[in-house]
C-alpha cells in the first residue's frame, strides 16, 4: 500500500514541517513499500542480558543486586532497530514475563507497515492493556529503525531542540548511614541527588547526606507515606533541607489526600506510580504539580510523547525518568529530554557492565545523540555473567 508524503507527515503529527525529513528517504519509501509483500521481510529477535549494579538497589518495594533486561532487534530492509525492556523492582515484572508478552505482540509488528506507527501503538495496546516493558522494547526498536531508515535522530520526528537540556538527578538508594555517605561521594559527577525514602529514618537519611554535600536533593517516597499530616510535616522539614521536589509521597489511590498535600506543600509534588499512560493523567491532574514519564510505563516513545501533550494541556510539568537500564533505554528517553522540566535519567549510570554505548553524559547532563535513530551501538565484547 502506498502512502503519500502528506499522509505520512500527518501521521507523524508534523504536517508542514517537511524540512526536517530527508526528501529522498520519503520518496524511496513510496517506491519501495508496496504493502504486505514488502513488510513480510521484517524479522524480530530478542535476548536476555544481565546488568550488574554498582550497589545493591533498595527502595520501599524491595532490593536487588542485578537486573535482567530483554533486548529486541527489529530488522527490515537490511536495517536493524534496537529496543530494551527493563523491569520495575518489586512489581512482579521480569525478563521471562516480558518474553511471554513479546510473543503476543511480535506478530503485529511483523505484519505492520512500520511507518504506520501511530496505528500500531493502538493495536498493541488492544492486545496488552496493562503496563508492559515488552511494549516499550518493541516501540523503541521500531523508532530506532525509523530513524535509521530516514537517516534522522528520533528527536527530529517530534521537532525537539537537541540543544535544550536540564541536569539529571542521580539516584541514591536506601542504605546504612556509612554506605549512604560513600554513595554520595561516588556521586560527585552529578549535580542533583535523588534520594529514596521509605518512611523509616527519613530525617536521619537526609541529615546523613547533608553532612557530606549541599547539592540539591529530590526525594522519592514510592508511596511510602500513609498519613497526610505526617507527610506535610516531613515535606516542610525537607524543604528547609534543600529538597526541591517530592515524588509520589502517598499511595496511588490516596488522590484526595495528595491533593490536600499539594495545596500546602512548599515544593512540587510529582506523580510517578500514579501515571503510566496518557489515560491516567486527567483523574490525578489536580493532586500533583507534575508527572514522571517513563518509557517502560508508557509502553514506549509514541505514548510518552502523547503523555507530554496531555500534561501540557493540564498545566502539569514533566519529569522524564527511567528504570535501571542500559544505554538503549536511556538513549531512547534522552531523545525526549527537551520536553522535561526535571530529568531523572541515571539508569545506565547505575550499572557496571553496559552492553551498549549511546547518549554521552557530560558535566551533569546528557548530550543529545545526533546519530540516526536513538543513537546507540552494541559494544563488541559482552559479559552476560
Ligand atoms: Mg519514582
Amino acid at each position: 500500500m502506498k502512502i503519500s508524503r502528506k499522509k505520512f507527515l500527518a501521521l507523524a503529527g508534523l504536517a508542514g514541517s517537511s524540512i526536517i525529513f530527508p526528501g529522498n528517504a520519503l520518496l524511496n519509501y513510496g517506491k519501495e513499500n508496496k504493502g504486505k509483500d514488502n513488510n513480510s521481510k521484517a524479522s524480530i529477535t530478542y535476548k536476555k542480558i544481565k546488568l550488574n549494579l554498582g550497589h545493591t538497589w533498595t527502595i520501599s518495594r524491595g532490593s536487588t543486586d542485578f537486573k535482567e533486561d530483554v533486548f529486541v532487534y527489529y530488522t527490515n530492509e537490511g536495517i536493524t532497530g534496537i529496543g530494551e525492556a527493563s523491569h520495575m523492582t518489586g512489581t512482579g515484572q521480569n525478563a521471562d514475563r516480558t518474553i511471554e508478552e513479546l510473543k503476543k505482540i511480535i506478530p503485529l509488528y511483523l505484519n505492520a507497515d512500520p511507518f504506520k506507527f501511530y496505528e500500531l501503538t493502538d493495536e498493541v495496546n488492544k492486545e496488552i492493556k496493562d503496563i508492559s516493558p515488552a511494549k516499550a522494547a518493541l516501540d523503541i526498536a521500531l523508532f530506532d529503525w525509523l530513524g535509521k531508515r530516514l537517516n534522522i535522530p528520533v528527536h527530529r520526528f517530534f521537532g525537539l531542540d537537541p540543544d535544550k537540556y536540564v541536569d539529571t538527578s542521580f539516584s541514591i538508594g536506601y542504605d546504612k548511614p556509612e554506605i549512604l555517605k560513600q554513595k554520595v561521594k561516588e556521586a560527585d559527577p552529578y549535580k542533583i541527588l535523588k534520594v529514596k525514602l521509605t518512611s523509616i529514618n527519613d530525617e536521619e537519611i537526609i541529615d546523613t547526606i547533608r553532612q557530606v554535600t549541599d547539592k540539591p536533593i529530590r526525594v522519592d517516597i514510592n508511596e511510602g507515606w500513609k498519613n497526610k499530616e505526617e507527610a506535610i510535616r516531613k515535606i516542610e522539614w525537607l524543604s528547609g533541607q534543600g529538597v526541591e521536589l517530592v515524588e509520589q509521597p502517598m499511595p496511588v489511590d490516596m488522590i484526595e489526600e495528595t491533593r490536600w498535600l499539594k495545596e500546602r506543600s512548599p515544593v512540587p509534588i510529582i506523580a510517578d506510580e500514579a501515571v503510566n499512560t496518557s489515560k491516567d493523567i486527567v483523574p490525578i491532574a489536580e493532586a500533583y504539580d507534575g508527572i514522571n514519564i517513563k518509557l517502560m510505563k508508557s509502553g514506549g516513545i509514541m505514548e510518552a510523547f502523547r503523555m507530554a501533550v496531555v500534561a501540557g494541556t493540564l498545566n502539569l510539568d514533566i519529569m522524564i525518568g527511567c528504570m535501571i537500564a542500559s544505554s538503549v533505554a536511556i538513549s531512547a528517553a534522552v531523545q525526549l529530554q527537551p520536553l522535561a522540566r526535571w530529568l531523572d535519567l541515571d539508569g545506565s549510570l547505575l550499572i557496571s557492565n553496559d552492553p551498549f554505548t549511546g547518549a554521552r553524559f557530560c558535566d551533569g547532563h546528557w548530550i543529545m545523540p545526533d546519530e540516526p535513530g536513538i543513537g546507540v551501538k552494541e559494544n563488541r565484547v559482552q559479559s552476560n555473567k
